[in-house]
């Protein structure tokens, strides 16, 4: 079975989101637990933790399709001693919330070397920042996005990505996210049968199959290899309704929340809609 969903806004309470979700048709959705621009967060009120869990456990969203998203100023590989330790904070912050809402999983992008690290040196502390993280949390797995390695962001390769798994100690706890229009911005043809199936071939070699937890199901504003993350409504980007067509209709994506991430949100319970009626009946 597919879920599909989107990253929903949380509004004055993360007990906003599974309504939001709900709203809009979704079977999954993702979440900021705390306002991702800000370095500190005010803890999770008991009543809203009560109230999130109640109300995912009414409408049917099951931890396992519920997708957190960390906030965008963390960088687990970051050069500067003084700003990683913030991003670790930060980080152990966003985990612990996810154990208090009963989450399962929290995604993230891996980090920068801001030219100022080599890549690979960058890759294993942003394993280290990881495991220093698993060690002090329980039952949330760190799910890595891939990224369209804009600027010096890694994780754009699936070899980067594996090359972080490698380094973190309890596989069990790692997973991976793969946003469609970073991968197709990364350089992944994922617009083609072909380029389509090389890419999960190569998934499935230098990653495996296993690891994968979720999707970000966006479109992509530019093209093939271009490096820049900007996303686009579904079939209207460079990625192509054939794409949206064989995704949906992957048995890979069976069970793993599957989450828009496309600009204009007042398109998203029609976008849902039409990715559902891509699935060729039986
Ligand atoms: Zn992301
Ligand atoms: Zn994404």
């Amino acid at each position: 079975m597919k879920y599909i969903g989107a990253h929903v806004s949380a509004g004055s309470s993360v007990a906003e989101t599974p309504l939001r979700a709900d709203e809009i048709g979704a079977k999954a959705f993702a979440l900021f637990t705390r306002n991702p621009s800000r370095w500190v967060a005010p803890a999770l009120k008991s009543a809203d933790i009560e109230l999130f869990k109640q109300r995912c456990h009414d409408l049917g969203y099951a931890p396992s399709v519920i997708l957190p998203h960390d906030s965008f100023l963390i960088n687990l590989g970051a050069p500067d001693p003084e700003k990683l330790q913030k991003s670790r904070d930060a980080f152990l912050d966003e985990m612990n919330r996810c154990m208090q809402l009963g989450l399962s999983m929290l995604n993230f992008h891996p980090g920068s070397h801001l030219n100022l690290m080599p890549e690979n040196e960058c890759l294993d502390l942003i394993a280290d920042s990881i495991n220093i993280t698993l060690d002090r949390t329980e039952g949330v797995k760190a799910v890595i996005e891939c990224t369209a390695g804009q600027g010096s962001n890694l994780g754009f390769s699936f070899a980067q990505i594996a090359r972080i798994i490698d380094g973190i100690k309890d596989k069990e706890r790692a997973g991976v996210c793969i946003d469609t229009c970073h991968a197709f911005a990364a350089g992944y043809d994922l617009s083609t049968p072909e380029g389509y199936a090389a890419t999960w071939e190569e998934f499935d070699r230098l990653i495996g199959a296993s690891y994968l937890c979720g999707m970000h199901l966006n479109d992509a504003k530019k093209g093939l290899g271009s490096r820049i993350d900007r996303h686009e409504q579904i079939g209207k980007g460079t990625l192509g309704e054939p794409f949206f067509k064989m995704l949906m209709n992957d048995p890979r994506i069976d069970g793993i929340p599957v989450i828009l991430e496309t600009p204009d949100d007042t398109l998203w319970k029609e976008e849902i809609a039409y990715l559902y009626s891509l699935i060729d009946k039986k």
